[in-house]
């Protein structure tokens, strides 16, 4: 909003500094919507000239006098249309440098431009304790042959696989699980397109137009398709261009779609296993609200998070996510990270899911609103987002953390009922 930015200038720079982005968009907007008003004026005042200049040719008595109308008239279009050009040009050049700008931070976020700077605010479960040297998710799927890595290189290249045996039931289970504890929470389980337009990619927060090297998803060649990075993108993308009743909201839904990442940039430390992949299966939580429940279902959304993992046994804490990771479109993000066995040199916290308040960044975008009767008018809704389950990180946590002295790895028991079995036992 080319307004707020005007009105807050300090804060909006301010922003941008704890969110580690350049401020120079907010300089720039505001002289462009400077340039946009005296544009909006010169046309204004040429227009009227042009009226009262026709009036005029009513009064011309002699072809000569209706001639100097006539010329002056066409003079005064002409000019019109002209600054109509370039005001669409300015109009262009200020949404370029509005949508660089970051939201705005929640004022609780952690300040902090460092992932140091991100705060544990709550831990739940037991680190597993072992008597015996863990082995890591790549060696267990090797042992129990529940993941052919070769095959998936073979197929689609580093960093794809193929789940296999108990693995592949697993994360049927997993997504079984994740999308009932939703629905029981009243989200409306949908499935959702892995592709969507690059317009509605924007609309989320992405760049897709970013060149081949730093763009994070992947482009389909000869239309504007991308495959999806996360069902948050075609489950805001569901209600584009819509305008809500107040009543209607909030609106809940739980997603369930495959994911294609590039990994364009990240770093070399996840280059094994399922970790870190090019595609994997998520179940994702997403609403539509008002403004004033916002905060309130991010909390919800959180909580939610918490209890699936809580029922899958693990142990994992949650991050209060700070400014400077919080990416484009999040006003708060809350993180869970599990503790993973197998992950570095005697085991580390890795990220299972992610919740962000987006607030009206997206809405803005995606021509999202509402009306109600409390105001004239309408005006943004609000829309946030969380993972329920991202399979195969969820994967990684479970075989590492389940695993036992003999090879086998015990299934945790709300999913027994889809993996139908109680162990995945070790092969002779
Ligand atoms: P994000 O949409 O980036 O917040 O990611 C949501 C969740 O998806 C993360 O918390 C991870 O559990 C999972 N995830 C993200 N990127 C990958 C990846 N490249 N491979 C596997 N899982 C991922």
């Amino acid at each position: 909003d080319a307004a707020f930015v005007r009105d807050h200038l300090a804060a909006v720079k301010a922003n941008c500094a704890n969110r580690n982005v350049s401020a120079d968009a907010a300089d720039r907007a505001v002289a462009a919507d400077d340039e946009r008003k005296r544009l909006v004026k010169l046309r204004d005042e040429t227009s009227a000239k042009a009226n009262a200049n026709s009036k005029l040719f009513g009064a011309a008595k002699t072809p000569e006098e209706k001639d100097a109308v006539r010329q002056q008239g066409a003079a005064l279009k002409e000019e019109v249309a002209r600054l109509e050009v370039q005001l669409k040009g300015v109009e262009e050049e200020l949404k370029t440098h509005l949508l660089q700008l970051p939201n705005m931070t929640h004022p609780a976020a952690p300040v902090g431009t460092d992932s140091a700077a991100n705060v544990v605010v709550a831990e739940f479960g037991k680190k597993p304790a072992f008597d015996f040297a863990p082995k890591d998710h790549v060696a267990l799927c090797e042992s129990l042959d529940l993941a052919d890595f070769e095959a998936g290189t073979r197929v689609a290249g580093q960093k794809f696989y193929f789940l296999k045996n108990e693995a592949a039931l697993l994360e049927i289970a997993l997504v079984q699980y994740a999308v009932q504890a939703c629905v029981k929470a009243g989200f409306t389980p949908v499935i959702t397109p892995d592709l969507a337009r690059v317009e509605v990619l924007e609309g989320i927060g992405f760049q897709p137009r970013d060149n081949a090297e730093t763009r994070q998803v992947y482009t389909v060649a000869d239309t504007d398709l991308c495959l999806i990075a996360t069902a948050e993108i075609t489950l805001g993308g569901m209600h584009k261009d819509r305008i809500f009743d107040e009543a209607e909201l909030p609106k809940r839904y739980v997603g369930l779609s495959h994911c294609f990442r590039t990994e364009a940039g990240a770093a070399g430390r996840d280059t094994r296993g399922l970790y870190r992949v090019h595609q994997f299966t998520k179940v994702e939580m997403f609403a539509f609200c008002t403004p004033e429940n916002s905060d309130a279902i991010h909390e919800e959304i959180r909580t939610l998070e918490e209890q699936i993992f809580t029922g899958l046994g693990l142990h994992f804490h949650v991050i209060d996510t700070c400014t400077g990771d919080l990416g484009g479109p999040a006003y708060r993000k809350y993180d869970l990270e599990a503790w993973m066995p197998g992950r570095g040199a005697g085991g580390d916290f890795g990220e299972i899911t992610s919740t962000s308040n987006c607030t009206d960044f997206q809405a803005r975008r995606l021509g999202i609103r509402y009306k109600g009767k409390g105001f004239k008018g309408t005006r943004f809704v609000h829309t946030l987002n969380g993972t329920a389950v991202a399979c195969t990180r969820a994967l990684v946590a479970i075989l590492e953390s389940y695993q036992q002295a003999d090879g086998s790895v015990v299934i945790p028991d709300a999913l027994r009922p889809w993996v139908g079995k109680d162990v995945i036992a070790a092969r002779k």
